[in-house]
């Protein structure tokens, strides 16, 4: 008896990442052969920890550069699985598939969700942030990465303990700050030492959701510190899952379908 094996060509699939889940769902699809994944990352970090898959590190171009990446590179399916609030490229990316006619998936981990004593106050942006803290001088502890930092010069009666992966450029700007350069994850031990140390009395978060920056969010909660939580911008996406097994099943029924 003879047996005898189709030959295909894998669907390669574009994953925008710059996020935990894009790692774990390069993890999860590597070992899928109908599958030849490549990541794509903005370019943001100095030394990313990359997948040993093919790797593209930069913008595209906008819309229509994006659009004729789909194109040259043959690209069947596409994942953004970048973060909750990169608005611009999650856009970009819906605009530039339904352009080409490509099937996209947008993954983004759901946010958090309050429990007792949290006290959370939802702000639509960084100027409902700086309203939100108020006249009275506080101790505010800013993590939501380097989106307008400069804007909180404005409200210079305010100390700013300030964390990010790398220098932000406007940090210089803050006329009272400090700067702590730190990868995440971060422990709720570690980040309730840290605040009671540097005597916060606000947290200004992004809702990002998941496990690796939760640590603030309990912290703030038993130190009843309020949590002034940026909103996240609206996701222009068709088809959107929270979780990674949602995005391996939504590949796999695409890269088996007849
Ligand atoms: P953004 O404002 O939505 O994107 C700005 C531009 O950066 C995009 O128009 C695109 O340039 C380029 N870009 C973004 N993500 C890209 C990707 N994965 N591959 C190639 N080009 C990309 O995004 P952002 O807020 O600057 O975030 C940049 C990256 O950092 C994203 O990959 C995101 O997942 C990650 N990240 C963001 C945050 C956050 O809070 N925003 C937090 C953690 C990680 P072109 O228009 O030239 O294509």
């Amino acid at each position: 008896m003879t047996s005898r094996i189709t030959p295909f060509a894998p669907r390669r699939v574009l994953v925008l990442g710059g996020t935990g889940e894009a790692n774990a769902l390069i993890d999860a699809i590597a070992s899928i052969p109908e599958i030849e994944p490549i990541l794509s990352l903005a370019g943001r970090t100095a030394m990313p920890k990359l997948p040993a898959i093919a790797t593209r590190i930069g913008g595209f171009g906008g819309i229509e550069g994006l659009r004729a990446y789909l194109k040259a590179e043959r690209i069947a399916l596409v994942v953004d699985a970048t973060h909750p609030y990169a608005a611009q490229m999650s856009g970009h990316t819906q605009a530039a598939c339904t352009a080409v006619g490509l099937d996209c998936l947008r993954l983004a981990r759901p946010g958090w969700t309050p429990r007792e004593g949290d006290d959370w106050r939802r702000v639509e942006n960084v100027a409902g942030a700086i309203a939100a803290l108020g006249e009275a001088p506080q101790r505010v502890f800013l993590t939501h990465g380097r989106l307008e930092l400069d804007r909180f010069a404005q409200a210079a009666q305010h100390f700013y303990l300030v964390r990010a992966i790398e220098p932000p450029e406007d940090f210089d700007k803050l006329p009272r700050a400090q700067l702590i350069l730190a990868r995440g994850p971060f422990g709720e031990r570690d980040e309730l030492a840290l605040m009671q140390a540097a005597r916060i009395s606000r947290l200004v978060s992004k809702d990002s959701g998941g496990d690796a920056t939760y640590g603030k969010i309990a912290a703030a909660r038993a130190l009843q510190v309020p949590v002034i939580l940026l909103q996240r911008p609206a996701s222009p996406a068709a088809l959107a899952v929270g979780s990674v097994a949602e995005a391996v099943a939504w590949l796999r029924a695409h890269v088996t379908a007849p």
